[in-house]
């Protein structure tokens, strides 16, 4: 069996599907399959959705501390296995072995992180208006069982958001794994098995995403839905979650515009914005893409930012010095060819990279347009990949409305001196998360999730354990 070879988990068994399916799993760096991951059939959806509520008994009747003890284990067996695990993420997704080690290793301080805020999931007492012996109580109970749909792009990260924070309050998770990257998520779900997470409360299933989603989500034993991935499948799954009435929490895609102002620190504003936007090679969410400068220092950024993308080292993840892998699957080439065919013809001005680089694998020359027009299509899809997209600005209300221009709502960056525009940005551009004269810092206690079309709900911070509780009120006459 090859370590990238993936089973179902369910009612904590490894298992292959029941017909015995599978889909092949390749290596973005060479287009050669490494490992075959299991299809789910209907009888094994079915019976991982009885495992996950015949978990979820099992793990509500524990104490929070019990299972904060659990969740701690496995963030232990994570942080000793992380060297191995990232080299599985990054044979699978492309990303440089640094990420996927810094990414399996975040993964362990969220889990530690929402196994102890799960020790503060309190009720209330709230004294009654009537009668002073009516004892009126707020009561916080777990949702009941979870289905998660989780992307490629993070294969732990976006898994351990949900389940870390589920499990913390209570709930039991079944997890629709990336059907791409499937080894590395299983390597999260085994850490959790190894730590003795009873049977059933976590389980893992890979297939096709939409017969996935369209048995489990009408499903009645299933009571939340959460769901990354692009808007166009989030408003499709949120829909149904709706027609059932299920809780939903979705984080879908962003556009993420970055403000620099005249008054920024020009030095800062170019290096930070090189390094976040080529890290996991531009296929994250929140990724900076569209780079509003202000007239002034316009041309000395875009020629600096120019500059120091060439200078970035491209290759194979897995190779000492590499600062961005290949693109994750063939589609995204696809996407980043046309995307920037459009953008030129439209008038953009081509600084550096909009090549495919050699014949073999997913790569592609980190590529920055200037003076690109309104009207090209990457100003408004989400590239989701290696590009960069400038364009000048004169005043900041112009820049705040090109900012929320777009129906997403996600992440936002924005680089001045001046207190005044930083107040300004603050409150007016329209995004889930802002970070000003800094990279994104994503970090378990705060809140993480999008405003407008990138959807509802967080994944950071005490505001997503709520995502998986009830709150149900209940009063009783002490006569
Ligand atoms: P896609 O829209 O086909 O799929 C996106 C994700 O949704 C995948 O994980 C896929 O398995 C899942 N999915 C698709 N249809 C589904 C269904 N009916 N039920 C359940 N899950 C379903 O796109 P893609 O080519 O895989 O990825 C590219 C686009 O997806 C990007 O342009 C980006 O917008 C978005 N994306 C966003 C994130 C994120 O972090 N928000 C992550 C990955 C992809």
């Amino acid at each position: 069996m090859s370590a990238h070879d993936v089973r179902h988990f369910i009612a904590g068994v490894w298992r292959d599907g029941a017909a015995g399916r599978t889909l092949p799993v390749i290596d973005p760096s060479d287009g050669r399959v490494i490992g075959q991951v299991a299809r789910a059939e209907r009888s094994d959806l079915e019976e991982a959705v009885a495992a996950a509520r015949s978990g979820f008994e099992t793990w509500r009747a524990m104490t929070a501390i019990e299972r904060a003890r659990i969740m701690r284990k496995a963030a232990t067996l994570l942080r000793e296995r992380a060297d191995a695990i990232a080299t599985l993420m990054t044979r699978e997704q492309g990303k440089p072995l640094l990420e996927s080690r810094a990414e399996t290793l975040a993964a362990a301080e969220i889990i530690d992180w929402f196994g102890d805020e799960g020790l503060r999931v309190y009720g209330r007492l709230v004294p009654s208006r009537h009668d002073l012996r009516i004892r009126q109580m707020v009561v916080k109970d777990p949702v009941g069982p979870v289905a998660a749909f989780t992307p490629w792009n993070f294969p732990i990260n976006q898994v351990v958001r949900k389940v870390a924070a589920g499990l913390a309050a209570g709930c039991s998770m079944l997890v629709k794994g990336p059907e791409e990257t499937p080894a590395s998520p299983a390597a999260l779900i085994r850490a959790f098995a190894d730590a003795g997470l009873p049977p059933g409360v976590l389980g893992l299933v890979y297939g096709d995403p939409a017969e996935i989603s369209g048995y489990l989500i009408p499903h009645p034993l299933i009571r939340k839905i959460t769901f990354t991935g692009s808007t166009a499948v989030g408003k499709q799954l949120a829909a149904m979650a709706g027609q059932h009435m299920k809780r939903a929490t979705m984080e879908l895609g962003g556009h993420a515009p970055v403000i620099v102002c005249d008054d920024a620190d020009l030095e800062l504003a170019v290096k930070i914005s090189v390094a976040s936007k080529f890290r996991n090679a531009g296929q994250v969410c929140i990724s900076p893409t569209r780079f509003l400068v202000q007239r002034r220092v316009a041309d000395a950024f875009a020629e600096e930012f120019a500059r120091q993308t060439e200078a970035l080292q491209v290759g194979n993840g897995l190779l000492d010095g590499t600062q961005m892998g290949p693109l994750a699957n063939a589609r995204r080439v696809t996407a980043m060819q046309d995307l920037t065919r459009d953008a030129m013809a439209r008038g953009a001005r081509l600084l550096t990279g909009g090549e495919r680089i050699g014949e073999t694998g997913n790569f592609w020359r980190p590529t920055v347009l200037a003076d690109v027009t309104l009207d090209a299509r990457a100003l408004n899809e989400e590239p989701f990949g290696p590009m960069a997209l400038i364009r000048p600005f004169d005043t900041l209300d112009e820049a705040i409305a090109e900012a929320n221009r777009l129906p997403y709502g996600l992440a936002g960056y924005a680089f001045t001196q001046g207190l005044r525009n930083a107040d300004r940005l603050t409150r007016h551009v329209e995004v889930g998360m802002l970070w000003i004269n800094m990279g994104a810092l994503a970090s378990a206690e705060m809140p993480f999730g999008g405003i407008k079309e990138s959807g509802h709900g967080t994944e950071g911070g005490s505001e997503a354990l709520e995502a998986y509780l009830d709150t149900r009120s209940v009063a009783v006459m002490n006569a």
